[in-house]
């Protein structure tokens, strides 16, 4: 089974692997891309602008991960277009198929991003420009393949100009107006290849050279070849963008064999279909089937006696009989009873959720369908949403309670977490003690949850603001415990303190548990929350940006259900799309930044693995600084490696070394400077070596020395010390190897 699967970054060992496996495509069907280039890939997916376009790399995947062809998108949002900068199949591969799925791929994203057309480059496929009798005919079979989607060639244009005296066949520029085949205006296209050619080509094409092709496109509209492969009328241009933006929904088919009767249990069967008659009508959302995924999920977050428990006592009890747990292990948790009816309290949290034949069907599909719509947000789509029941918010690593069985809001963020860091996002009424306890321990998946306090709601032992998370997990654990009035615009001033946090977080990806139980009049609530405010929660949870899995959980007025619910999603589309389609600052400021000078034990494999991470040191670079940190540790004060250790809510994310260069009375060697990869490009760097020359300053040092390589590699790092205002000294060549000289900056620390 082939999928396409877009990447969002190289830091996680499973991205990394992947892009490797690009670059190595790369390298072997066009020799003539320099490592450099292709090195660079990495990078530019980090720092989305850092080349002034927005990257977006897609791969096409067969089972097991092996990389079988990918996709790379530039995307320019000012002057509204997309470039596609690579598209390649692993050798062996001939094209057709995944090269059709990638190129729709493009044209799908580029819908959404509301660009006015897609550009490419073509070799060309005349006999003048490339006598080559082999390459003619790969051009020609590969301008005939985007002539099926009306992409031509620009004509009458001098983007065909050599740059060089002798360079042969240049490339054809190609456009392809997604279906929507407006004229392509002057003006635009203007501005559409100075961009290309300044930007991508920088350093390739001199301004002059630039000037000259730009004032080169006269006619206008500009126009393009006719179709010289394929008939006009069987193009087929149009852009299923509109598909694509939709939601997937993912409906657990099977809730309904789940269906409690006894004690007046709201947890029925007609919340999913007083929801999904609303979602039905509008059109937002296209349905897919839950795809079988195997139990290892499941096991990932709960514990397996637990699991096993669930399957073996839904099977042995009683037909049409529901068991509801009595008796709880508050003094002795080591020994389980024997007994079926006292054992569901040993693996249980309350006395109102019930063990019957059918919970375990109903909430292993209910799994499936979580996961389901995490992967078509893994693909690459912007919000899918999983309309599940049983709930699953609170059911924690090994027990149940709350109408809830299997977590499924924290098997998907598991799932997720595979490939990027991921923030849970709960906002049903009730405290999401589930995810909680699952993830207390992590720093990769932030739990936020904001919630009516236990002092007066359900669950009542946990959900408190005190609870922040433990060991590494310290700090990611945010609760927002609310009184027990509420109206929308209270609500509005939590969920924005909770936003804070999540893009602080700036996580890959998010989950939001979706509650509706907030709402006026929910017989579990005791809030007031209206449609439309449902609607400017849906808003401002999408005004993010982020990738989307909305997982349901409570909410039990039926009446209200499907409109809320519709409401929350029509608010969080719009504004998910408004974001695609802008373009956006990195965001700098952090908050809970700190800065500390004593360093522990522990600092010996923070800083290791904060090294490591950055992935610019070599192996023997990185055993010397960590060398560094014991040298620190075992001589103490007296040691001339002094440390300044950035942290983000008690995790190590950047660091400097440096110390008094011997036999001088006042000048400092900087000898490392590391920041770790999600947090580079947001300002960390410049506030720590502040923080170094600060303490370099109160330590009697008036010069602060850095050095670095001459190589290209390097060039940003050397812009750096510039803007932070360090001036070249010197430059030794060939200090480091024949034609990498090392580059020795100063700066002058004025005493005050
Ligand atoms: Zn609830």
């Amino acid at each position: 089974m082939l999928s396409i699967r877009r990447i969002y970054d190289d830091v996680l060992p499973i991205n990394k692997e992947i892009l490797a496996q690009v670059k190595e495509i790369l390298r072997s069907r066009f020799a003539a891309v320099s490592e450099e280039a292709i090195e660079s890939i990495g990078e530019k997916l980090r720092n989305p602008f850092k080349q002034r376009f927005r990257t977006i790399l897609y791969v096409a995947e067969k089972l097991g991960g092996k990389v079988v062809g990918f996709a790379l998108l530039l995307h320019e949002p000012e002057i509204g277009f997309t470039y596609l900068d690579w598209i390649a199949m692993a050798t062996g591969r001939s094209g057709g198929g995944i090269g059709g799925a990638l190129y729709e791929k493009v044209r799908q994203e580029s819908g959404v991003l509301k660009v006015k057309g897609l550009f490419f480059e073509c070799l060309p496929d005349e006999e003048k420009y490339c006598p080559d009798p082999g390459l003619l005919k790969e051009n020609r079979s590969r301008l005939r393949f985007y002539e099926q989607y009306g992409a031509r060639p620009v004509i009458n244009t001098g983007y065909e100009m050599p740059v060089n005296r002798g360079d042969t066949c240049m490339p054809h520029l190609v456009y392809d107006g997604l279906g929507q085949e407006p004229p392509l205006k002057r003006s635009y296209a203007r501005r559409v290849v100075q961009a290309i050619l300044e930007r991508k080509y920088a350093g390739l094409c001199p301004p002059d050279y630039v000037k000259q092709v730009v004032a080169s496109f006269k006619d206008d509209p500009v126009q393009v070849r006719e179709f010289r492969y394929v008939k006009p009328e069987v193009v087929n241009a149009g852009v299923e963008s509109r598909v694509y933006e939709q939601i997937a929904l993912v409906v657990n088919d099977r809730h309904d064999i789940h269906h409690v009767h006894e004690r007046g249990y709201v947890e029925s069967p007609v919340r999913v279909r007083s929801i999904l008659k609303k979602l039905e009508k509008s059109g937002l959302f296209v349905q897919m089937k839950p795809y079988k995924f195997p139990d290892q999920h499941i096991q990932q977050v709960h514990a397996p006696d637990f699991v096993n428990y669930l399957k073996r006592a839904c099977r042995e009890v009683e037909e049409g009989k529901s068991l509801f747990p009595y008796v709880f292990p508050i003094r002795n948790k080591t020994r389980p009873p024997k007994e079926p009816s006292v054992l569901s309290g040993y693996y249980c949290i309350d006395t109102f959720t019930p063990i019957n034949r059918n919970v375990y069907p109903a909430a292993r599909r209910g799994v499936d369908c979580a996961l389901t719509a995490a992967r078509e947000v893994l693909n690459g789509r912007r919000i899918a949403y999983g309309l599940v029941r049983p709930p699953g918010h609170h059911a924690e690593r090994r027990s149940f309670g709350g109408f809830c069985y299997f977590n499924n809001n924290a098997i998907a963020a598991q799932y997720l977490s595979g490939y990027g860091k991921v923030a849970i996002l709960d906002i049903d009424y009730h405290h999401g003690n589930g995810q909680q306890d699952i993830f207390y321990r992590r720093s990769d998946v932030l739990t936020v949850s904001i919630h009516g306090h236990p002092r007066f709601a359900y669950p009542y032992f946990n959900g408190f603001e005190d609870e922040k998370g433990d060991g590494e997990g310290e700090g990611f654990n945010l609760n927002i415990p609310l009184p027990e009035v509420v109206e929308g615009e209270a609500y509005r001033k939590a969920l924005k303190r909770a936003i804070i946090r999540v893009e602080q977080f700036n996580p890959t990806f998010l989950v939001v548990a979706l509650g509706l139980d907030p709402a006026k009049d929910d017989p579990t609530g005791t809030w007031s929350l209206k449609a439309r405010d449902f609607e400017h929660n849906g808003q401002l949870i999408g005004a993010m940006g982020l990738p989307t899995v909305v997982i349901q959980e409570g909410g039990y007025r039926t009446r209200t259900l499907g409109v809320n619910a519709m409401n929350f999603f029509n608010g969080l589309i719009k504004a998910v799309q408004e974001w695609a389609s802008k373009k956006h600052k990195p965001k700098n400021k952090i908050h809970g930044l700190a800065f500390r000078q004593d360093i522990c034990h522990e600092d010996t494999e923070r800083v290791r693995k904060l090294v490591e991470i950055t992935g610019y040191f070599t192996d023997a670079e990185v055993d010397v600084a960590v060398e560094l940190v014991g040298e620190r540790l075992e001589k103490e004060d007296s040691s001339d490696y002094h440390f300044v250790m950035a942290e983000h809510y008690g995790r190590l994310i950047g660091y400097t070394c440096y110390g008094p260069i011997p036999c001088t009375q006042s000048s400092y060697d900087i000898y490392w400077i590391a920041v770790h990869p999600d947090y580079q490009g947001r300002g960390i760097g410049r506030q720590l070596l502040k923080e170094t020359e600060r303490r370099i300053k109160a330590g009697g040092g008036l010069r602060a020395y850095v050095d670095t390589s001459q190589r290209v590699q390097y060039a940003s790092t050397r812009a750096f010390y510039e803007r932070c205002g360090y001036l070249m000294e010197s430059l030794l060549p060939d200090f480091y190897a024949q034609g990498d000289g090392k580059v020795i900056y100063c700066k002058q620390l004025v005493q005050k």
